[in-house]
């Protein structure tokens, strides 16, 4: 792997690719949430350290038609410089004379941050020659975004046709790599997948692909009510993909010719409409009462969930078990997080990835309990699909 160690930075500018796409007050534009940013410190600290500059890039939000207040990453500057111990300059356009100015006379030690990419529309184009421009910005190009590296955006794959051999990961995308591929390809087995959330449709590609690299595959959440229709079960008005019902016994299928353990829930937690507030019981998961709705699992289920992870070695775990969002239905999701803290102090290797099941991770505190937490939601799903990013093909390539 390319990574930052096998470069050698001294007085050489480090065009860093980060993910400063962190959540702004709508007002006051605090930052709500800063981890992509503590995210990419190390990388550029390591640059820094090594006698080299660095100019960052990366978007922020989606602007629509160019320059816009509201997504400026002028907001950030200030909290970089508190990060970095340091002040970290700033140009208000990323490709204007001033920039390239700054940017060519950047002193050793100097960071300096440049204005959102997504105010050129080139940017999510992947724009050849706008890409050419940014990359006049330094010597050495690294990409530490994971968070876009799905992407074939200007700065995130594009821009490494003018580094054919002066570019690398950062740390950051060294470590999802890492961690990701403990899972599909180093992984001590038994290697488990857990895969819930609302809808199979948006994880049918996540769970073929998972059945030649696991050993067993947990399904929960809103999408397991499609399994359990296929196999004739009675669901009431649980969240159901009509045209899905066909590919889920395929899947059910597949499963038993490549020797792969599924476990689908076996009891349930119904209510009688959408809300925290509404009457609930516990039922099998197969009969549920009509107009009743499957909103998290229960007691057997947890347990049997609970003994398939702790008899694994190796944990994925991506989306909630129940509308976690609701007290009254997150009792699944947050038995299954501790599972996964159990099965961790127990030595098993265990990732987290993915929005939501990261951000009921986050709501328990239980983060530190995790062996990893990916920090790209779109671009670790189509990892785990499969899928070879363009953002880690442009740096792979020759
Ligand atoms: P995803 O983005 O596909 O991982 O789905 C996450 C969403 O699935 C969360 O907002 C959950 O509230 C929702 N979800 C999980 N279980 C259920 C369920 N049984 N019925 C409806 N929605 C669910």
């Amino acid at each position: 792997m390319k990574t930052l160690k096998t470069i050698d930075f001294k007085n050489k500018r480090a065009l860093i690719r980060v993910d400063f796409n962190v959540p702004l007050d709508k007002t006051t534009y605090e930052i709500n949430d800063d981890t992509r940013m503590r995210a990419a410190i190390p990388s550029i600290q390591y640059v820094i350290d090594q006698g080299g500059s660095v100019v960052l890039m990366s978007h922020l939000g989606r602007p629509k038609e160019g320059p816009d207040e509201k997504y400026s990453l002028n907001h950030i500057v200030d909290h970089l410089s508190k990060l970095m111990n340091k002040k970290v300059l700033f140009v208000e356009d990323c490709i204007s004379q001033k920039a390239f100015d700054l940017s060519s006379s950047l002193p050793n030690g100097e960071i300096l941050l440049l204005e959102n990419l997504r105010f050129y529309k080139e940017e999510e184009k992947g724009d050849l020659s706008f890409a050419e421009k940014l990359s006049k910005h330094g010597d050495i190009y690294v990409n530490d975004a994971f968070g876009t590296a799905h992407r074939a955006h200007a700065s995130t794959a594009i821009i490494a046709n003018y580094f054919p051999n002066n570019k690398c990961f950062g740390f950051l995308m060294e470590a999802e790599i890492e961690n990701i591929e403990k899972v599909l390809n180093n992984g001590e087995k038994p290697i488990c997948a857990i895969i819930g959330g609302a809808k199979v449709s948006s994880k049918i590609s996540i769970i073929e692909h998972l059945m030649d690299k696991v050993n067993s595959i947990i399904i929960g959440g809103g999408m397991a009510f499609t399994f359990i229709k296929a196999k004739g079960g009675e669901v009431g008005a649980s969240l159901i993909e009509e045209d899905q019902l066909h590919k889920a016994l395929q899947i059910l299928e597949i499963a038993k010719e490549k020797n792969v353990k599924i476990l689908l829930p076996i009891d349930c937690v119904i209510a009688d409409r959408f809300d925290n507030n509404a009457s609930k019981k516990t039922v099998d998961i197969n009969q549920i009462p009509n107009s009743w709705m499957g909103l998290d699992i229960s007691e057997k289920t947890i347990k049997l969930f609970n003994e398939e992870i702790m008899k694994s070695k190796t944990i994925l775990w991506n989306g909630p078990m129940g509308v976690f969002e609701m007290d009254s239905f997150s009792f699944g999701t947050k038995s299954i997080a501790l599972s996964l803290v159990e099965a961790t102090k127990k030595e098993a290797f265990t990732l987290v990835g993915g929005g939501d099941s990261v951000s009921a991770i986050n709501q328990y505190n239980l983060a530190d309990q995790i062996s990893y937490i990916s920090t790209g939601g779109g671009a670790m799903l189509e990892y785990l699909e499969g899928i070879e990013l363009p953002g880690i093909k442009a740096i792979n390539q020759k």
